[in-house]
């Protein structure tokens, strides 16, 4: 496999699969040997440097200044950790605050998690890039800029993306995973930040199934705010990621196929 290639020569010659292993939902490559059990082998095309575009639109918004951005998702669980000591919940009137103590330290853990991770990503990327590492304070918000800003750096290796997700964590005893993508998930879990997810009307791209859905900051739809909201499939084995103002292009080019 080409390994690490220059941001230049991946843009005129290189065709290659995401390092992550995604696959293309319902398309077999021609060893696969059960096509009624595989969801789908053909492995998706890396667009951003070693990423697909699915993978790449979680990084960007992991990094992002929005709501699932790492700075915004580290003061909500910290506010989150604050507000269960002094609020009264179903659990205090069942026998005291110590039965909020487990939730109330996982989301102290995992605020921690993620500062840990997002200044080992900026320690590593630093060194990818020959910067000295910087002294004084740690600023999780400065930190996640600086590496939002260099996204193409990140993507340009592929074991740096790999190990960013966590997907070498993937395991039974660790469901989450140590990457950024296991705290996202394990912060959710702790302490939602999202509304409901709503269902969308027009089908995946890439599953062609009704199982899309937008995930906001809101739950009203008219009081979402842009950059905020993230679209995702639900279906099994398919699960992509596109962007609001992708889905808003593919929509009109659904409409413009139906009318021809
Ligand atoms: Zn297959
Ligand atoms: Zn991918
Ligand atoms: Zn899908």
């Amino acid at each position: 496999m080409a390994r690490q290639q220059s941001p230049e020569a991946r843009m005129t010659t290189v065709h290659h699969s995401c390092a992550r292993g995604c696959t293309r939902f319902g398309l077999h490559l021609s060893a696969c040997e059960d096509r009624d059990a595989c969801r789908g082998c053909m492995p998706r095309d890396a667009e951003y440097g070693w990423l697909c575009v699915s993978c790449h639109n979680d990084l960007e918004r992991w990094l992002g200044g929005g709501t699932d951005g790492a700075h915004a998702v580290w003061v909500h669980l910290g506010r989150a950790q604050g507000g269960i000591s002094s609020t009264p919940t179903d659990a205090d009137h069942r026998g005291g605050g110590e039965t909020v103590e487990p939730l109330r330290l996982a989301i102290f853990d995992t605020r921690r998690m993620l500062s840990d991770r997002i200044f080992i990503y900026g320690e590593r990327l630093r060194e990818v890039l020959n910067m000295k590492q910087p002294v004084g304070r740690f600023d999780i918000a400065k930190e996640a800029r600086f590496l939002y800003t260099r996204l193409a750096a990140i993507e340009a290796e592929a074991d740096f993306v790999t190990w960013m997700f966590g997907d070498e964590a993937m395991s039974a005893d660790d469901v989450c995973g140590h990457g950024l993508q296991g705290v996202m998930v394990r912060a959710h879990m702790v302490a939602p930040w999202r509304g409901a997810p709503l269902r969308l009307p027009a089908p995946c791209p890439e599953c062609e199934r009704l199982s899309l859905v937008m995930y906001g900051t809101a739950v009203d739809p008219a009081a979402r705010v842009a950059g905020n909201d993230s679209i995702g499939c639900t279906t099994r084995g398919c699960g992509v990621s596109i962007t609001p103002e992708w889905y808003g292009v593919w929509v009109k080019t659904l409409a413009e196929e139906a009318t021809a």
